[in-house]
């Protein structure tokens, strides 16, 4: 598996089901680049940094971050540019980056709700050793978007509703009519696996209103705007 070019700017890494690692996205300007989620580990970010060296491109300069879940944030520590956060996504990395990382502390989680089976189990796949885990806020933090010039290019980052976490953000490139979706189009598996069907209707006009011809998401292959819309309202319909 590579790292794969999807249109002139924008290229990815699939995800990988083995430890829940979700799919990375590069974003390629003329003066910066900017990564999309951290990846859940160390060695998921090297991963992503060794594709990168081997076409020739600049490690991200930042690294935008499409919600709390560890997933998605545990390779902060190891990437080398700049991380973002939304505030609502930051207050939560600052609450993990307090937690113990002992089996005992992490079945106490599991008691308390504060964490889940499904994380939890992916977790220790990831981890030979629970002591490399290490959990940080992020350097840059805003509140509902956040358009970046990386030179040539624009990123929005913005946060929107969605039935998978009240912090989910998407990173839309309009100029190469892409937007990165993170976890948003699945249920809120922190919440007894809700699916919000007025969070989801939400989510779909979001995304009906935004241009864009290729959609990433956060667990699978890229689609099209009516995959994703079709999708969206096919899990409407089972409720
Ligand atoms: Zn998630």
């Amino acid at each position: 598996m590579d790292l794969t070019k999807v249109t002139e700017r924008v290229y990815y890494l699939i995800n990988d089901r083995e430890t829940d690692r979700p799919v990375l996205g590069y974003i390629k300007g003329d003066k910066y680049s900017l990564m999309v989620d951290a990846g859940n580990s160390k060695n998921h970010v090297e991963k992503f940094n060794n594709f990168i060296e081997k076409l020739s491109l600049r490690l991200p300069d930042y690294v935008a971050i499409t919600h709390w879940h560890w997933d998605h944030t545990y390779g902060m520590h190891a990437v080398a540019g700049k991380t973002i956060a939304c505030e609502i996504t930051n207050e939560q990395l600052k609450v993990m980056s307090k937690w113990q990382w002992t089996d005992e502390e992490m079945k106490k989680r599991l008691l308390t709700g504060e964490d889940i089976v499904f994380a939890d189990t992916n977790i220790r796949k990831e981890y030979k050793a629970l002591q490399d885990i290490k959990v940080i806020p992020a350097d840059i933090v805003f509140k509902n978007d956040l358009e970046i010039d990386l030179g040539g290019l624009t990123v929005i980052l913005k946060n929107v509703i969605s039935p998978h976490s009240e912090d989910s953000v998407i990173v839309y490139v309009p100029e190469e009519k892409v937007v990165f979706i993170g976890d948003a189009y699945g249920m809120d598996y922190y919440n007894n696996c809700e699916y919000d069907p007025v969070k989801l209707e939400s989510l779909i006009n979001m995304l009906k209103n935004l241009e864009f011809n290729i959609c990433f998401s956060g667990h699978s292959s890229p689609i099209n705007k009516t995959e994703i819309i079709e999708y969206l309202k096919s899990q409407h319909k089972k409720k």
